[in-house]
């Protein structure tokens, strides 16, 4: 494999203003696709602004046009064959033979971050507008609140590789059972209106007002004790997992690894040999 070439050092840009820390994903060109430059720039983030006490709301937002179109699998900058400084007591995936190499890697970076984050003391809000694709999803489903815009849309097309949903299983926590299981067997985009009237979306605003309506939410929260916000946060997170969330995300992420092993025993990799490109596709036929 190539080395990556990354069209930026800062994938991910932070600014604290008021108690609030903004983090901008920062691969517009990509549509914020999700290499590890940018996932290890997150959690540094947001490790940071859990440890700073200026900081008292987290909001995970999108540069250009879109909120994120999923974990990176085919920009000059994909970087999944390269080793970064871990973060989990997980040991470095490069290298590791067969279904090792994959299964390390993503419980470092997919799950293991991802709870990581879900599990931090402080409230997360998405601001999201236009795709949430895939990976994407599950950046937005570790916050506590989603405000999308009109355009927003969200879908989980992996079942298209084989797989039976992203990594973080949260699916059928964040939607009612049949629509979970929609958003995976069909593949197809929910609007943020549908998403608004499951319950999955807290505010629909235009586009216009995304920033100032974010920053009206958060400072809601800014009135409230920081002990408190985290006390909230861990009882809604224990509820979750004492509903079956994380046993769930368990079992699903074995799956989702069973999934990629069958890829590169019948396939030319472990994404079942299709490329960005291939998704980008199939993601922009079934655009609502
Ligand atoms: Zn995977």
């Amino acid at each position: 494999m190539t080395d990556p070439v990354y069209e930026t050092d800062a994938p991910v840009l932070v600014e604290t203003q008021n108690g609030v820390c903004w983090l901008t994903m920062n691969r517009p060109r990509y549509g914020n696709a999700q290499n590890s430059q940018m996932t290890y720039a997150l959690d540094a983030a947001i490790t940071a602004a859990n440890a700073d006490d200026t900081v008292k709301v987290i909001v995970l937002r999108g540069g250009g046009k879109n909120f994120s179109g999923g974990h990176d699998i085919g920009t000059p900058g994909r970087d999944a064959h390269v080793s970064f400084k871990r973060v989990s007591n997980w040991y470095d995936h490069v290298g590791r033979p067969g279904a090792e190499m994959q299964f390390a890697r993503e419980m470092e970076v997919y799950l293991g971050m991802c709870r990581r984050w879900r599990e931090g003391p402080k409230p997360m809000i998405a601001s999201i507008h236009g795709a949430c694709i895939a990976g994407g999803l599950m950046l937005a489903w570790v916050c506590d609140l989603i405000i999308a815009t009109e355009d927003a849309h969200f879908a989980d097309p992996v079942l298209h590789m084989g797989f039976p949903g992203v990594e973080y299983f949260a699916h059928a926590f964040e939607l009612p059972p049949r629509i979970a299981r929609e958003l995976v067997l069909l593949g197809e985009p929910l609007s943020a209106t549908r998403a608004h009237s499951l319950g999955m979306v807290n505010k629909i605003v235009s586009k216009e007002h995304l920033e100032s309506e974010t920053a009206r939410i958060a400072a809601r929260i800014l009135a409230m004790p920081n002990f408190g916000l985290a006390l909230a946060r861990q009882a809604f997170n224990n509820t979750e997992d004492l509903q079956g969330k994380r046993a769930a995300m368990d079992m699903a992420f074995g799956l989702h690894h069973l999934a990629h092993a069958h890829n590169s025993l019948t396939a030319e990799d472990n994404i079942a040999g299709l490329s960005g490109r291939d998704m980008a596709q199939i993601n922009r036929k079934d655009k609502i």
